[in-house]
């Protein structure tokens, strides 16, 4: 006879399978529940999986996202440059300046 559960071959005297200690005489009604307990169970399992998938990805998202806000408000100052103004109010003169742009020639 072969076992329900485990699908191996078990001798129709024993009364519970060898391999996996399933009970071999159940009826229809045991068999069916047996399988539907599992199938409910898998599905319980995979959306579990789901939702942490779900969450990690939510996390990560919210995380990189205080990063980028943080990089936002507080950019890198440069190295090279002596002093950094984050709030340097132009003059409204200034304004009026239109320097010419003027590219080096290259030799
Ligand atoms: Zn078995």
């Amino acid at each position: 006879m072969r076992c329900i559960k485990c699908r191996k071959q078990t001798p129709d005297t024993e009364l519970y399978c060898r391999h996996c200690g399933t009970r071999m005489d159940m009826s229809f009604d045991e068999i069916t529940e047996e399988l539907r307990q599992e199938i409910n169970k898998e599905h319980e399992q995979d959306t579990e999986a789901f939702f942490r998938w779900i969450m990690f990805i939510l996390l990560f998202i919210w995380v990189s996202g205080l990063f980028f806000n943080r990089l936002w408000e507080n950019p890198p100052i440069p190295t090279e440059t002596p002093a950094y103004i984050p709030n340097l109010e132009i003059p409204a003169s200034w304004s009026e300046i239109r320097a010419p742009l003027v590219i080096p020639e290259q030799n």
